[in-house]
């Protein structure tokens, strides 16, 4: 099975601006967390005490690419 590395994640923690579903994104060497509903962005150190499942699983992708 080929390793597909995702550059977005939909995940369940709520955008403190207006409550939709943030997206957890990788750009470049950066992670943050968006929302797509109004266009914020938040950094991941914000959220990293209430991850989900979602996160978690992408932050370790992310770290699987890095080395
Ligand atoms: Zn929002």
């Amino acid at each position: 099975m080929a390793y597909f590395a995702l550059r977005e994640k939909e995940t369940s923690i709520k955008c403190p601006k207006c409550g939709k579903t943030l997206k957890i994104v990788r750009s470049c060497r950066e992670v943050k967390m968006r929302c797509d509903a109004c266009g914020s962005s938040w950094p991941l150190s914000e959220f990293i005490n209430q991850a989900d499942e979602a996160m978690e699983e992408f932050i370790q992708n992310v770290y699987i690419d890095r080395i």
